[in-house]
Parts: C-alpha cells; structure tokens; sequence
C-alpha cells in the first residue's frame, strides 16, 4: 500500500480529514513512528519508452524488513534503501520547496 489516504477522527465537534499515512508492505500496520520505519525500492522492468521504472515500499525497520525480503526473494543487500523520516524532506526539496530537517533524534533499531 505505501502511503495512502486515510480518514482521521478528530475530537467532538471537529470533522474528520483525511490525512496521508505510511502503510508498512509487509505487515499492512500504519508506520506510526517514521523513525521505526524505511522507504526501499527495487528495480523493475523498463517501461516502453525504455526507461527504467523502480519498485516502492515503505516498511517497519526490524522483522517487516527482513520479511519484505524474503517475501521479494532477495537479501537485505538488494534492497536500496533510506530512513523514512528523511521522505518528506527528500519529497520536498524534488518539488523546489526549502524545508530544513529537524530530525535529530537517536535512530532506532
Ligand atoms: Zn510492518
């Protein structure tokens, strides 16, 4: 699933909205904690334009990586991957916005 849109509850009296959230592709739970989780891609087939196309999951670091693996037949060395946390800041630089990244928390896992 990746990321995708889902409703959210909001408190009384507010409307829900939706809100994009980050699916893990193994297990199908909600990443809640970006730092707990990854972005990795694989390589796929080229398109007909002979461009080369690429394969995107987001997962938990830890056992949903390892199973994201054996799932895909591949070892963890196949897998590119980069910190979810670092998604949106790299997601917004691609589209020609300045943010700065605040993240300096401990990595996990
Ligand atoms: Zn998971």
């Amino acid at each position: 699933m990746g990321i995708a849109l889902i409703w959210e509850k909001r408190t009384k009296g507010q409307e829900d909205i939706l809100c994009p959230k980050a699916f893990c592709d193994y297990c199908g739970e909600v990443i809640e904690d970006a730092y707990k989780g990854l972005y990795v891609w694989t390589r796929g087939e080229e398109d007909l334009t002979g461009a080369e196309s690429f394969n995107f999951h987001t997962i938990h670091k830890g056992a949903c990586d390892r199973g994201l693996c054996r799932r895909l037949g591949v070892d963890s060395h196949a897998l590119l991957t980069h910190e979810l946390r670092d998604l949106p800041v790299f997601l917004a630089r691609n589209m020609g916005l300045e943010v700065e990244h605040v993240g300096d928390r401990e990595e996990t896992e």
